[in-house]
Order: structure tokens, then sequence, then C-alpha cells
């Protein structure tokens, strides 16, 4: 073929694709029916739009790509409640696509189709959410009163929530030192095995230390073993050092996306990150997919995550203010290495300062270790209570109390 017949053929093809790029299909509205054995949701187009849908699961995800689709409207209304449906997320990635994630709390089968203007209706894309075998979704009627997800006869499953427990450093790597030698590896070892003691006394919680003993564990590998058992939490347990040997008492941190709150955070996570530095690429379990959509997902939920880091951060500061003085009286921001878990909510505690005196003095007692690791229990146990994760134990205790009569 001549250049010329080629760069024709080129130029045709741009032709061809101009009308799609140049203008962008919106997503303008969505509506959802509950039917006894299928779910069907309904995005309403302004045109038709190139799509295509995929699963993610643990946990349960369904992903829809528009291609060349603006959204305009807004699911923040859809009535979710008693459906398969647990929240619907949109965002932005590549040059004006969209993607929508659907995080379900069963894995669903999925049909999907377009349908054209007819009606006084424009153009739709159409989903069919139905369990496997077309078994019944047990959805209540859209007016009753909100009820539990699961079927009413099904026992309800109790569930544990999951805590891994992270004494930071171990083995080659100390940690800060104290001026008497006093070794943060081995203070918050203690405070993380009273921590996990007093968990595992607890009815509804099964925890996981990541170390129970003297030996290193890179940062990746910690973050590992939060997403291997499911974590509904991951608390990183520390004791500070810093240049200025006044500074002292307790600080809490959670995962920033964009810069650190304080120079103070930023110093802190490269302290912290310095044992093992790593790129959040080499985290992500998501070899198989798109870099770039793989990137979009692992956004949505870090943003989701790092809300509840920063609640459960608060309830933390909130029970340890009692027990130390607080080096910080906000939950700290910062990118913390082994904070940068997608789907698990994570928190680093700096119990204190071995670098002052008086801190390392006390954290190296039994009885200050285990005042710390009670007031760690109580903040991670006020923020469940508010915000009992799906199907444990702790959300049927709040349940029955919420159902007792008054
Ligand atoms: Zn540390």
């Amino acid at each position: 073929m001549h250049r010329r017949q080629l760069l024709n053929l080129l130029l045709a093809g741009t032709a061809l694709l101009l009308p799609w790029s140049a203008h962008a299909v919106q997503i303008r509205n969505a509506r959802l029916w509950k039917d006894a054995d299928k779910l069907r949701l309904v995005f309403d187009l302004s045109g038709p739009v190139q799509y295509k849908t995929f699963t993610l699961s643990a946990p349960e995800r369904l992903i829809i790509d528009m291609s060349g689709a603006r959204l305009s409207g807004d699911f923040s209304r859809l009535p979710l409640a008693n459906t398969p449906i647990h929240s619907i997320r949109s965002g932005h990635f590549g040059q004006g696509d969209t993607r929508i994630v659907l995080d379900l709390n069963e894995p669903l089968q999925l049909n999907s189709f377009q349908l054209p203007p007819q009606q006084g209706q424009g153009h739709r894309l159409v989903l069919d959410l139905s369990r496997a075998g077309n078994a019944p979704l047990q959805i209540a009627a859209a007016a009753a009163v909100p009820q539990p997800e699961r079927a009413p006869n099904k026992p309800h499953p109790k569930r544990d929530i999951t805590v891994v427990v992270d004494p930071g450093h171990g083995g080659k790597d100390p940690g800060a030192v104290g001026a008497r030698g006093e070794r943060e590896k081995d203070v918050v070892l203690a405070i993380a095995q009273l921590l996990a003691k007093r968990l595992k006394r607890e009815k509804g919680f099964s925890v996981k230390l990541v170390r129970n003993d003297d030996f290193f564990v890179p940062l990746r590998k910690r973050v590992e073993i939060a997403r291997q058992h499911q974590a509904d939490m991951f608390i990183s347990v520390h004791a500070d050092a810093a240049p200025r040997l006044t500074a002292s008492g307790a600080s809490v941190y959670a995962l920033s996306e964009g810069g650190a709150t304080s120079a103070t955070a930023r110093l802190m996570a490269q302290r912290e990150n310095g044992a093992d530095l790593l790129g959040a690429s080499t985290l992500l379990n998501l070899k198989d997919k798109d870099p770039m959509l793989a990137g979009v997902i692992v956004d949505m939920s870090m943003n989701a995550t790092i809300a509840a880091s920063l609640q459960l951060g608060g309830s933390i500061l909130g029970s340890l203010a009692g027990i130390t003085s607080l080096h910080q009286k906000r939950v700290e921001q910062a990118g913390f290495a082994v904070l940068k878990s997608p789907d698990v909510p994570s928190i680093l505690v700096e119990t204190g300062f071995i670098s002052n005196s008086r801190d390392s003095q006390r954290l190296v007692t039994a009885r200050h270790q285990q005042a710390i690791a009670d007031g760690l229990f109580q903040g991670l146990q006020r923020y469940f209570e508010k915000n009992p994760p799906a199907n444990s134990y702790m959300a049927w205790l709040q349940e029955s109390k919420n159902n007792r009569p008054a």
C-alpha cells in the first residue's frame, strides 16, 4: 500500500471516530426496580454508549465502564436498602470515560443491554442482576420498613470482626532507641500483645498479630497479612522519636493520598517508611487487570477506607486522651506505606516518644503498656459499636438493641 493511501485510510478512520469523541454521552439518571428474582438498574443516557462490564471478588464488585461518557446525574438517592447492592460509586478515568462500581453483598449474575428511545424514554443502558439459578432475591417491598440484608428465616451469621494488630519494626530493625537503650520494637510488641489478648477476650472479635516475637517483617508483607485475613481494621503500633527531646505524647496517623497534613506527619511517614521503601503499585494484587482500570478502583476504595480510618483514629485519640498526653489532638495524615491497603481501614498509632525520657520511662512499664492497650481497645470497640461491619456479631448486637421495645 502506498503511503498516501495509508494516510487517506487513517484520515477516513479518524473522521468515522470523531462523532464519538466530540459528543460525550451524558449519564443523566439512574433508576432501580426490585422484583422477586431480579434487580433492574437503568441508566438514562443522552445517546447510545460503548460499554463493558466485569466483576471483581473479595469484596464482590460489578464494574461498568462507559467510554466517552460523562456523569451528570446523581446516584445518591437510589433506594439501595434491602437490595444486594451495598453502594454505588463512580469516577472518571482515561480520556472522558466513566466507571461505575456496584459494591455487592453477594456475587450476582448480570444481563445487560441497551434500549433505543421509545414511548417518551430516551436511550437506556439496562442491567438486570439476579442470583445464580434465578433463586429469589428476597427483597422487601420498597415501602416496607428497612430490614437487615439477610433473609428473615436465616440465622444471623454473627461473624467476628477481624482486627490485624501490627507491632512496628522488629528483628534487624529496632525502630526508635531511647537514651537508656529502650527499643521501640520491644515496647510496641508488648503493647500489641496486650491489645491482642484484650480483643481475644471480647466476644465478636478475632485478632491476628503481624509478629508475635522479635523478627523483621517487610512493610509490604504487613499490608498483605491484613488483606489475606480480610481484616476489618489494621492497626500499626509504634513509639516516636524526635530530634526535639521535649516532644512527648501520643499521635494517631491515617493515610493521605495527597500531601501530608503537617511537616511532622511528613517526617514521621519518611521515618516509618525508611525500613524498606516501596511503591504503592507493588502492593496491589490486581495484576490480571488493566493497570489503569485497577488504579481507579484502588483510588475509590482508598477514599472510603481513609474516611473510616479517620473515624477510628478520632475514636482512639479520644480514649488515649485519658491515659497519656496527646502530641497531636487530631488525626494526622501522610503517605505511610504500611497504611496503603486499599480495602482495609488502617491507622498507625504512635503511643509516645521513646526519645522523651519521661515518655520512655513510662512506656517500658507493664502498667502503662496495659493502660495504652486498654485505651486502644476501647477506641476500637467504640468505633465498631457505631460502625458495625455487615453480618458481624457486633451488628447483630446493635440490631437487637434497636429492636428492643422501649
Ligand atoms: Zn515506628
